[in-house]
């Protein structure tokens, strides 16, 4: 039975990355932790995910990657990344060996996510802290100008906890249709959510009622291209993300292309979110199918025809001799014929060298698009997390319009934004990291005001 009368050092709303990261440091500095979780059992979506640890290896790439990205956050991602493998192992997970061609530039290794949870949600619990899921009615006690605590619903009781500090950690606003309308646009409210269910704002509406101010970045998200028109659920998270679409040539309904596809499928699916319909084609030749779709997308990533299970699910795919015949059957799906007769044939010659005239950069990379069979998919963007959400400070203070932090109360994982534009440097990461860090400053003051020893936990 949790004691509700003492104060905890720490409360923490949402136990998926960052709010499992938080709770995990907070215990080791010896914090009694409240954790609190809207869904039956603790992990989000990084329970659904593929568990690499990943991201950019030095400021070098990541700046070339994410030119605008927040010039605080990144680094401290990039620089928190030892550490954060580091408390994997100390928790006794497996952690695989790393790689470093992680979408070709990043450095990254495959963990035990499952284990993982298991194990920092327990020592959680045996240090006199607890974990409570099915929450409902978070909201945030202010006192005295600061953040004291969170009242809440849990198994059909409303119940108050206090603490010096708060951390939200709902995961994003993926979704709330109505967020993601305001903040990404383009009729971006009916895109599919490829994450768990819970992540609808909460954070973000707890933490801008507390007077915290939004990201930048708002319009950004991480997500992936799946086949169209198929129902977006768990089962084909993983098992149907198009990431080869890097590959490819992909054309909207108008038959042009909108994007540079080398930038990467995340980057894609952004840009189809602004094409007619919310759609588009993804075409490739038979070379690519067997040197990229049918390979593993990352060390201990799933190989699979991803075309096949598709068709065999009833998404709009195609796969034909020619590509004049290609474009026969793609136009059938309501793309204009002509003009992406044109567009394949320009992005050809331009391939070869010859002069030819694009509607969006030639991939470093361009797709082939020479040998048989063709084969094309319609594809749907999807979201799994925003980019922009709480502003943040690099200790994961909520900051007020005025750069100011709201006392007593903290943001990590997907809650805090700003610090990815528009390509992809890491999910998990920046739980780990900033949830480490949000411990940290967090509980500053009590293990000052303690004499800067451990906190002793109140059981
Ligand atoms: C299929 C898939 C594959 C992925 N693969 C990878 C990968 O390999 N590597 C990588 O780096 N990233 C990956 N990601 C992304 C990664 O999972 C997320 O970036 C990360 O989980 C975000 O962490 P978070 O703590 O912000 O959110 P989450 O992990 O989603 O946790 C948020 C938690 O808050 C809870 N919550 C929401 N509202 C409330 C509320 N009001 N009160 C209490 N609790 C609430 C939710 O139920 C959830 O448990 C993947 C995601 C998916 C879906």
């Amino acid at each position: 039975m949790t004691d509700f009368s003492q104060p905890f050092d720490l409360i923490v709303v949402g136990a998926g990355a960052a709010g499992l990261a938080t709770a995990n440091r907070a215990v080791d500095l010896g914090a009694r932790v409240l954790l609190l979780e809207k869904g039956e059992a603790a992990g989000g979506s990084a329970a659904l995910s593929a568990g690499i640890l990943w991201t950019a290896p030095n400021l070098e790439v990541l700046r070339r990657i994410q030119p605008d990205g927040d010039p605080v956050l990144g680094p401290l991602v990039v620089a928190g990344y030892e550490q954060a493998v580091e408390d994997v192992r100390a928790a006794g997970v497996t952690v695989s060996e790393e790689w470093h061609d992680h979408l070709e530039w990043g450095r990254a290794c495959k963990i035990d996510i499952l284990d993982l949870f298991t194990k920092w949600t327990r020592k959680v619990v045996t240090k006199g802290g607890a974990l409570l899921t099915g929450v409902s009615e978070v909201k945030l006690v202010i006192e005295d100008g600061r953040v004291a605590g969170a009242s809440f619903v849990h198994d059909g009781e409303s119940k108050t906890a206090f603490a010096g500090g708060t951390v939200l950690a709902t995961g994003g606003f993926q979704g709330d249709p109505e967020l993601k309308q305001q903040f990404i646009g383009n009729g971006a409210d009916d895109i599919a959510v490829r994450s768990n269910p819970h992540s609808v704002g909460d954070g973000f509406r707890l933490g801008t009622a507390a007077g915290g101010a939004a990201s930048r970045h708002l319009s950004g998200f991480y997500g992936h291209t799946l086949p169209s028109p198929l129902p977006v659920s768990p089962e084909v998270f993983l098992r149907l993300t198009l990431y080869f679409s890097t590959y490819g040539v992909l054309v909207n309904r108008l038959g042009r292309r909108f994007t540079d596809e080398s930038l990467g499928d995340e980057v894609s699916n952004q840009f189809v979110v602004r094409e007619p319909g919310r759609r588009g084609i993804l075409i490739w030749d038979d070379e690519v199918q067997q040197k990229r779709a049918l390979a593993v997308p990352y060390p201990s990533g799933m190989a699979l025809d991803r075309h096949a299970e598709a068709t065999k699910l009833g998404a709009r795919t195609a796969e034909t001799d020619t590509l004049e015949e290609l474009v026969d059957v793609v136009a059938g799906w309501g793309v204009d014929r002509s003009a992406l007769a044109s567009t394949l044939e320009n992005y050809q010659r331009a391939a070869t060298g010859e002069p030819a005239i694009l509607d969006a950069p030639l991939p470093k990379r361009p797709s082939p698009l020479k040998t048989g069979p063709f084969r094309a998919i319609e594809v749907q963007p999807c979201i799994t997390i925003p980019f922009g959400g709480l502003r943040v400070n690099g200790d994961s203070q909520v900051l007020d319009r005025d750069n100011h932090p709201v006392a007593g109360l903290f943001a990590a994982g997907a809650d805090a934004g700003g610090a990815q534009d528009l390509r992809y440097v890491g999910g998990l990461v920046f739980g780990f990291v900033f949830g480490r860090r949000a411990a940290d400053a967090a509980l500053a003051p009590t293990l000052e005001e303690r004499g800067g020893a451990q906190l002793v936990s109140a059981l």
